[in-house]
């Protein structure tokens, strides 16, 4: 059985980070989503708003954890072997080559996996996706149907 733990802060999940979740799940037995909750940082949605999007956009159940501490401590405790991340471009690579350098240096027993971004889908970033929202641009192409609403919901 073999679990992967999917960080990220998912404020709130695209189709990128669903693109992203669906070829770790033809991989792995389990993926566990893991939201960063950083204090200090004011998100978009708060966990609970994240953790309904992520589950009411996907066909099959998928469990969703909260973490606030290092990724590698959350990874082990949700008992997983690997760390799944999404490579976009040069910048990813370059950012995430020092992440997992770092995550495996400190735990080895955990290794890091990346999954390439497909090609619709690689231009999409959350952060662009709330700031085109609150300019009152349509985002409907970048999220999936419940989250367009939400957001619509929130900027209103
Ligand atoms: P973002 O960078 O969009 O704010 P996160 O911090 O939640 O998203 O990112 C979590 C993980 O998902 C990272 O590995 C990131 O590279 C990946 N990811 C985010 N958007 C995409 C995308 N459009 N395609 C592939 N991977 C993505």
């Amino acid at each position: 059985m073999k679990r992967a733990f999917y960080p990220g802060s998912f404020d709130p999940i695209t189709n990128g980070h669903i693109d992203i979740l669906r070829q770790a799940r033809a991989v792995f037995d389990e993926v566990v989503v893991g939201i960063g909750i950083h204090p200090g940082k004011k998100p978009m949605f708060d966990f609970d708003e994240r953790a309904s999007l992520i589950t009411d956009c996907l066909d099959t159940p998928v469990e969703v954890v909260a973490f606030d501490g290092l990724v590698v401590d959350a990874a082990t405790k949700a008992g997983a072997v690997a760390l799944v991340r999404g490579l976009r471009d040069g910048t990813d690579l370059d950012y995430e080559m020092q992440m997992a350098g770092m995550n495996g240096a400190m735990r080895p027993q955990i290794v890091t996996v990346f999954f390439p971004a497909s090609p619709p889908t690689r231009p999409i970033t959350a952060t662009l996706v709330r700031q085109i929202a609150l300019m009152g641009g349509d985002v409907a192409s970048f999220v999936p149907a419940n989250v367009a609403q939400a957001i619509r919901r929130k900027v209103a």
